[in-house]
């Protein structure tokens, strides 16, 4: 099973806070509210990593395959 890095873009993400409801192991608030990766949070799944990311309702988030470093197409 292939695994993901999350990375978040807190200059597109909109606060919504699905991500960090989902999966507050690897998601939070910062003093900002905006999502953030906690640190030494766990890589993901990909098919985990995927679902997450799609449903980031601004593209916020993007995924890092663990093995490669290379970007996982989440569209
Ligand atoms: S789901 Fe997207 S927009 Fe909502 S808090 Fe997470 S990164 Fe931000």
């Amino acid at each position: 099973m292939t695994s993901a890095r999350v990375v978040v873009d807190a200059d597109v993400c909109i606060s919504s806070g699905r991500c960090v409801a989902e999966r507050p192991d690897v998601l939070r608030f910062d003093a900002d509210e905006l999502a953030e990766v906690v640190p030494g949070a766990p890589d993901l799944p990909t098919d985990t990593a995927v679902a997450l990311a799609r449903g980031c309702p601004s593209g916020a988030i993007t995924l890092l395959d663990t093995g490669t470093g290379a970007e996982i197409d989440v569209d």
